[in-house]
């Protein structure tokens, strides 16, 4: 009930806020919901994608300038002529450019990992910026004016009062939309981002594709907010699009709370007051003009980052008692599910493999097969290889030499998201799990290869039937690993032991026919690793292939069909678990020679 009440009372605010407050605060209004349409794209981008922008404010100037030049100069060249023929219509070639340009960028940043990422948005805003200034047709750093105002069919937007509701629309639309977009099998995904690309590329998410659409997305929330703005102050020149700006975009997301929606306006709101009172108040308290506003807005900045590291927004959200969550998956029709394999038929192929780090040869003239409807135990020391192994049969890192066949078909050279998508599944033995989202997100990110609806569909909320598929379907797996009471539990809430098996969930998740365990009994119980078990006999009784490393010798003997050991990288042994067990080569490896 309480939220639900705060966000009517927040649009009533809004709604008559321009009948009752002063011209000069619908004007801030005005600005902070400018400001907070470009810090929602930071949201998306940085704050769930995990890919940090300085650069922002050049798209916003991208949005401005070409709605300035295309509704101000006579004589546009013919093919350009119909889109100054109206602010509307050059707002689509905004669009239109700001995705080229964002796309073009995108692809050359994008790659760059860590600070790179972050230094590469800085080079491209200083560049965009003295574009701005120097280009003639511009008007170079004296700007562009005489902009038209806005027509709403018969009706023109000439003052603060008469804008105030379209920002505020625009802005409400693109928070309905980004919600949306995060509430969805893409946005699991793109929430996935920032735990690293290994995971979501084994779960067979296009990483690259969708951090390319983050950020698209976000220069296009910038891009329209510099339309409004050019046509809200009838006049741009390259000032408010600097390297500055950009940075302060990128406080008003993080100060407010760069993880959630309501942070960008929450940080918006906060800091254009705090500009504006700072500004006005300061001169007054010192008894003199001068900068003083930029210092001791710095100050407050790095005082509000170190209380509260993850911005102001979950802070305000503890003090609204939160409505009732649901806590029920809607039944749905199950999803189609892949061909059952032959018993017996020969899954995986790994054919004189060898993996080399620098000097260390970590898989060296490796061999082993694993059927449909078997369970494979890889075992050996510590560093013998058995995590090489895997991260190169599941696509991970590509083998130096050899062959990987999955299926019949040779699979080495291909990425993980592909090998997923064949049926290959796995877990991890470092746990990859997304520690604040629930059990169920997490699981449903598994099944992300068996939905089909894109970005759009999501935004506008047009594929709620698959995403009501995809989560029974997660939540029917919960239930088979016998976690059902946990659903809706922060999976980083959870014991060690048991996100290893929402691990083997969200592996279940995609339908594979080749199920990978790495170190799967590690940190449970006695009865939790006879469940698992269980679990593991009814899988393979159901003809799927399990590759598992373990440790736990008394789990593997008791469970699995063959046993290949490794050491040093190399094969030593291989046979039924008893012959295994009793190989002097093995009982050498694992008691070092010790009788
Ligand atoms: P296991 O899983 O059997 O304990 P691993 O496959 O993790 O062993 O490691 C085998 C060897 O390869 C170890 O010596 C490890 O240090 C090395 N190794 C693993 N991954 C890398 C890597 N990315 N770069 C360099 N060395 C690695
Ligand atoms: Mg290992």
């Amino acid at each position: 009930m309480g939220s639900r009440i705060v966000f009517i009372g927040f649009l009533a605010f809004l709604a008559v806020g321009p009948v009752v407050l002063p011209e000069f605060y619908v004007t801030l209004l005005n600005y902070i919901g400018l400001y907070a349409l470009v810090a929602l794209g930071l949201v998306l981008l940085t704050g769930v994608g995990g890919l940090t922008s300085f650069g922002q404010a050049a798209f916003v100037g991208l949005g401005a300038y070409t709605t300035a030049y295309l509704t101000t100069t006579p004589d546009l060249p013919a093919g350009l002529a119909l889109f100054g023929s109206s602010p509307w219509l050059a707002l689509l070639a905004g669009l239109a450019l700001t995705t080229l340009v964002a796309w073009f960028l995108g692809a050359v940043t994008l790659r760059l990992s860590g600070h790179y990422l972050p230094l590469g948005t800085i080079a491209w805003g200083i560049s965009l910026y003295f574009l701005f200034g120097n280009l003639s047709f511009l008007g170079g750093y004296t700007g562009i004016s005489g902009i038209p105002p806005l027509k709403l069919f018969a009706f023109e937007l000439q003052d603060a009062h008469h804008f105030y509701y379209l920002i505020w629309v625009v802005l409400l639309a693109a928070i309905w939309v980004t919600r949306n977009l995060l509430d969805s099998r893409v946005g699991r995904a793109i929430r996935a981002l920032k735990g690293g690309t290994v995971m979501a590329e084994a779960m067979g998410v296009d990483t690259a594709r969708l951090k390319m659409v983050v950020f698209v997305i976000a220069a296009l929330y910038a891009c329209i907010s510099g339309w409004l703005y050019a046509h809200l102050q009838r006049f741009v020149n390259p000032t408010p699009f600097g390297l500055h700006i950009g940075i302060e975009y990128l406080f008003m997301a993080v100060i407010g709370g760069a993880a959630h929606v309501w942070g960008a306006v929450v940080g918006a709101g906060l800091i254009t007051l705090l500009k504006q009172w700072l500004q006005d108040w300061l001169p007054q308290i010192l008894g003199t003009s001068g900068n003083f506003e930029v210092i001791v807005f710095g100050l407050l900045m790095i005082f509000v980052l170190h209380r509260a590291r993850d911005g102001l927004w979950p802070l305000l959200a503890k003090l609204v008692p939160a409505d009732a969550t649901r806590r029920a998956v809607p039944a749905a029709a199950a999803l189609a599910r892949a061909p059952a394999r032959q018993p017996g038929g020969v899954l995986l192929e790994v054919v004189d493999v060898v993996k080399r780090f620098g000097g260390l040869v970590a898989n060296d003239q490796m061999n082993l097969t694993v059927k449909a409807g078997e369970i494979m135990a890889l075992i050996g020391p510590n560093g013998a290889g058995k995590s090489t192994m895997f991260n190169l049969v599941s696509g991970v890192s590509p083998p130096t030499s050899g062959a990987v066949r999955f299926g019949g078909e040779r699979v080495d050279a291909l990425a993980s998201r592909q090998i997923a998508r064949r049926g290959m599944s796995r877990t991890f033995q470092h746990v990859r799990l997304l520690p604040t989202m629930s059990v169920l997100e997490n699981v449903a990110i598994g099944a992300h290869l068996r939905g089909h609806r894109g970005v759009i569909a999501a935004a506008l909320r047009a594929e709620r039937a698959e995403e009501a598929r995809l989560l029974a379907e997660a939540a029917r797996q919960i239930e088979r690993v016998g976690l059902g009471e946990y659903m809706f539990e922060q999976a980083g809430s959870l014991a060690l032991g048991k996100q290893r098996i929402v691990e083997i969930a969200r592996a279940l998740a995609s339908d594979p026919c080749l199920l990978l365990l790495d170190e799967p009994a590690a940190g449970l119980r006695y009865l939790e690793k006879q469940a698992l078990a269980e679990l593991l006999r009814k899988l393979r009784g159901e003809g799927m292939g399990i590759l598992l490393v373990e440790h736990d010798m008394d789990f593997v003997m008791g469970l699995a069909d063959r046993v290949v050991v490794m050491e040093f990288g190399k094969k030593i042994a291989e046979g039924l678990p008893e012959d295994v067990q009793n190989d002097p080569a093995v009982v050498e490896a694992y008691l070092g020679g010790v009788e």
